[in-house]
C-alpha cells in the first residue's frame, strides 16, 4: 500500500431536485460518499496502490460501500464493520445558490467508532502518503484514531495531507474544532482548504493571509481551491495560482476530492521545499483538470478521473 486515506465512508442520499431544501425533498438517489473514501478511490484511479481506513456498520449499506471500494481495488484491511452502530447516512440537497443542504444521520454512526486500537502499525510500513479530513476529528473515538494514524504516518516518513472539510453540524461542541484543526495541521505536510471554508479555518477570507496562516500552523504546502475559479498555493518561498477550466458542470460534489487526489498523486516523492513556482502552477493545473472532470457527472465517486482522463483533458485544452 502506497497511500492510505482515513475517515468517513458513508451513504450519500442526494435529492435530485436542485431547488428544493431537504425539508421539502421528495426522493433521494443513493450514492457512496465520504471525502477520504473518495480520495482513496481517486488515488487508486490515478495509479497509486491505495487503502482506506474507517468504520461502517454490519448492515446492507456498509456491505454495499465495502463492495464499491473493493471493486476499485482499494485495500480494505483498515475497514472495520461495527457490530451495533449503523452505517452513517448523509442526506444532501443542492440549493439554488449552489451550496449544499446536508443532514447527517449519525447518532452516533459507525464512522465515528473507529478507534486507535483498530490501527495496525503494519499498514504504515513503507507508506508514502496519508490523507484525512475533519469529520473523523469531530467525535471520539475516531478523533483519537485520526491523530494516532497521522502520527504513525509521519513516523513512517509518509507525506501527511489534511483537508479540513468543515461540516459544523457534526461537532457537538463547535468550539472544539479549532484545537483539533490545529493538532492535525501541526502533523501535516500539505493542507487544502476550499475558499468557502477560509473564514472558519483561517479566520480570514484574504487568500494570501490565509495561505500564510496555514503555513504558520505546520504544513509545508498550503492550497486553497476556489471552485470554478481554480486554485492558489504557497510554500514558504513560492506562490502560484492556476485558473479553473471552463466546463459545463452538472454536479460539483467531490470536485475537491478529485482535486486533492490529483494533487497528492503528483506530490508523492517530491521535496516540497524545492518546488518552483512554475512547478506549483503546473501541479495546480493538473489538479484543476481533475476537479473540473469530477463536475461533469452526477455523484462524487463515479466522477473521479483516471490519469489517462486527466492527461487527455489537458492535451485537449492545450490544443483549443
Ligand atoms: P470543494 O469541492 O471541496 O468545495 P471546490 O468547489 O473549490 O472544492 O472545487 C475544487 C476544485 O474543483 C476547484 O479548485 C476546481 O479545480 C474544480 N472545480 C470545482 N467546481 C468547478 C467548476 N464549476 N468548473 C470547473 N472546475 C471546478
Amino acid at each position: 500500500m502506497e497511500a492510505l486515506a482515513l475517515g468517513e465512508l458513508l451513504v450519500d442520499l442526494v435529492s435530485p431536485d436542485p431547488d428544493l431544501p431537504l425539508a421539502a425533498a421528495r426522493s433521494f438517489t443513493k450514492a457512496p460518499g465520504g471525502a477520504p473514501a473518495n480520495v482513496a478511490v481517486g488515488l487508486q484511479r490515478l495509479g497509486l496502490r491505495s487503502g482506506f481506513c474507517g468504520c461502517v456498520g454490519q448492515d446492507p449499506f456498509g456491505a454495499g460501500l465495502a463492495a464499491v471500494l473493493a471493486a476499485e481495488g482499494v485495500d480494505l484491511r483498515g475497514l472495520r464493520r461495527h457490530p451495533t452502530a449503523r452505517t452513517t447516512l448523509a442526506f444532501v440537497a443542492t440549493r439554488a445558490d449552489g451550496l449544499k443542504d446536508i443532514a447527517f444521520w449519525r447518532h452516533p454512526g459507525a464512522d465515528a467508532q473507529l478507534s486507535p486500537q483498530d490501527l495496525d502499525p503494519a499498514w504504515f510500513t513503507g507508506l508514502r502518503l496519508f490523507h484525512c479530513c475533519s469529520v473523523s476529528l469531530s467525535r471520539e473515538p475516531a478523533r483519537a484514531a485520526t491523530i494516532a494514524a497521522a502520527r504513525l504516518a509521519r513516523q513512517a516518513g509518509a507525506l501527511v495531507s489534511f483537508d479540513p472539510n468543515w461540516r459544523p453540524a457534526l461537532w457537538d461542541e463547535a468550539g472544539a474544532a479549532p484545537a483539533q484543526f490545529a493538532a492535525l495541521l501541526a502533523l501535516s505536510d500539505v493542507v487544502k482548504v476550499a475558499d468557502e471554508e477560509l473564514a472558519v479555518v483561517c479566520g480570514t477570507t484574504d487568500l494570501d493571509l490565509a495561505l500564510a496562516r496555514l503555513l504558520a500552523a505546520g504544513p509545508r504546502l498550503a492550497v486553497i481551491t476556489r471552485g470554478a475559479a481554480g486554485a492558489v498555493a504557497a510554500t514558504a518561498t513560492q506562490r502560484a495560482a492556476a485558473a479553473g477550466f471552463a466546463v459545463e458542470a452538472v454536479d460539483t460534489l467531490g470536485a475537491g476530492d478529485a482535486f486533492v487526489a490529483a494533487l497528492l498523486s503528483r506530490l508523492v516523492g517530491r521535496v516540497l521545499e524545492s518546488l518552483t513556482a512554475a512547478e506549483l502552477a503546473d501541479l495546480l493545473r493538473y489538479a484543476n483538470a481533475a476537479g473540473a472532470l469530477a463536475t461533469l457527472q452526477v455523484g462524487a465517486l463515479p466522477a473521479l478521473p483516471t490519469t489517462a482522463a486527466v492527461l487527455t483533458f489537458l492535451e485537449h485544452r492545450k490544443a483549443c
